[in-house]
């Protein structure tokens, strides 16, 4: 009998839920529901520094707002969890043990000086940089004395000491891959923790995952993860690395040219259905080439081996068009119901409400002053544009304090509300040298269009990080033109 499918995602929850995080989703959700099998989402969470409890409820509401639910993970249970690595420490503790035991991996005594040291000397003689093996060299005996002395140490994989080794993906069959990149991988630093490559390997194998399907860039990490699970003596599942999503400029997707967070494009008002439609044909064709379809028929025609390596563009401009055909199929009743969902709901509405109500006389009124609640990007008239730009500063440095404000304050903030947003807007007017009036007067107008505008850290707490984001982009641009302009 053959095993049952079981695919995952598995998301770590870092900053806001990527676009990329839905579209492996997709795939791996359109085959376990094709042969029905099993989707599980596994929350890795293994880089404590980085990970947030905030991102990983966006990334639950980013996957079920587009339909994409799972059968197995941290919300919903299941029976291989905890789902979440963090709750996992000592399994990978006892899996890194186990490799030693077996001779499969080794404690490593170095100190971070020296593998700066070695760093260093392998760049200056334009060698291949990777840990040179010393401490794979120590006796059984000596490592195990000088571990149970206490002294700090990691624990790291021995790789074959081939000069190359050749893996399989589904879609690009053998890979032959060399020596640099089958450097002795740490598993477990010496803080207990283990690296993203043991806790990974062992959540799959556990998890009894049948189908790694996962981005590229994890490509590269494929050697490191074949030669765990020929160490514990695991079958492998079958590996599968999608085409990465570009920019138009066939760059990777990154957030500087597209907008990649999920919420921007549901405040922006994409329907969930056209998105992860566009998403699919990011790899996937029809078998009859049509190219508008629902996540219904794609789990019906679903072949992972069709998948296509030429590399996806991930261009708005299509998203948006095909968005459009989806909003105009729809009745007006169904598009009011989706309205009702989001900017027109009870509940934005009367988050917007009570800042306005001091500011108008008449429920006309309402419309034009808090018109740029609902709006998408506002205009700037000559008026905001000389309202943005505080005195004794010009445009192009206005611009570029906007860009450092979404770099170094916007994208970090995970949690967005008042108290939050007015805390970063302060720190970064200490640290850029613009006053807290200058800067605050910019933000205002950058965001609103406008001077006069209710409160400024409620006004951007209401509005959503996406749309200042988005309202504070628009206005760099706009600024970055008056100065060509000139
Ligand atoms: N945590 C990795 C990520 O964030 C998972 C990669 C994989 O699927 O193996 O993409």
């Amino acid at each position: 009998m053959t095993k049952p499918i079981r695919t995952r995602i598995a998301p770590s929850p870092t900053g806001d839920p990527h676009v990329g995080t839905a579209y492996v989703a997709l795939f791996n959700y359109a085959l376990a529901r094709k042969h029905g099998g099993r989707f599980i989402l596994r929350i890795e969470d293994t880089d404590r520094q980085r990970s947030h409890p905030a991102s990983e409820t966006m990334i639950f509401d980013a996957l079920r707002w587009l339909g994409l639910d799972w059968d197995e993970g941290p919300d919903v249970g299941g029976p291989v969890g905890p789902y979440r690595q963090s709750e996992r420490s000592s399994i990978y503790r006892e899996h890194a043990e186990d490799l030693v035991r077996r001779g499969a991996a080794y404690p490593c005594f170095c100190a971070p000086e020296r593998l700066e040291a070695l760093r260093v000397e392998q760049r200056a003689k334009k060698l291949a940089l990777g840990y040179d093996g010393r401490c794979r060299a120590l006796s059984t005996t000596e490592a195990a004395q000088r571990r149970s002395a206490g002294e700090p140490h990691v624990i790291r994989l021995s790789m074959p000491k081939d000069e190359s080794m050749v893996v399989h993906d589904l879609l690009r069959g053998d890979v032959r891959f060399e020596r640099p990149q089958m450097d002795d991988q740490v598993l477990l630093k010496s803080d207990g923790f283990p690296t993203y490559h043991l806790a990974n390997v062992v959540d799959d194998h556990l998890m009894e995952i049948t189908h790694v399907i996962r981005a590229e860039e994890w490509l590269s990490s494929l050697p490191k993860h074949v030669q765990l699970y020929r160490s514990f003596g695991w079958d492998e599942p079958i590996f599968c690395h999608l085409p990465l999503l570009r920019n138009a400029d066939r760059s990777k997707i990154s957030k500087r040219k597209n907008p990649v967070s999920l919420n921007h494009y549901r405040r922006a008002g994409y329907l969930p259905e056209a998105l992860v439609n566009f998403l699919a044909l990011m790899g996937w064709a029809m078998p009859d080439e049509r190219e508008e379809f629902t996540l219904r028929e794609l789990v019906e025609r679903f072949d992972l081996k069709r998948v296509s390596l030429g590399g996806p563009v991930f261009d708005i401009e299509k998203l948006t068009w095909l968005n459009g055909k989806y909003l105009r199929r729809m009745a007006p009743e169904e598009i009011l119901a989706r309205l009702r969902r989001q900017l027109l709901s009870d509940d934005y509405l009367l988050r917007v409400l009570p800042l306005c109500r001091e500011r108008i006389d008449t429920l006309e009124a309402f419309f034009d002053y808090a018109g740029f609640f609902f709006a998408g990007e506002v205009p700037y008239d000559a008026k905001a544009l000389s309202g943005m730009i505080p005195k004794e500063r010009t445009p192009s440095e206005t611009a570029r304090i906007l860009k450092s404000l979404i770099e170094q304050k916007i994208d970090p903030l995970l949690e967005w509300d008042a108290g939050a947003v007015e805390s970063a807007l302060r720190d970064f007017s200490e640290s850029s040298g613009w006053s807290a009036k200058e800067l605050f007067m910019t933000v205002r107008v950058a965001v609103t269009g406008r001077a006069a505008t209710p409160p400024l850290f409620d006004t951007l707490d209401v509005l959503g990080k996406e749309i200042c984001r988005r309202r504070l982009r628009r206005a760099i641009e706009t600024l970055r033109t008056m100065d060509e302009g000139k």
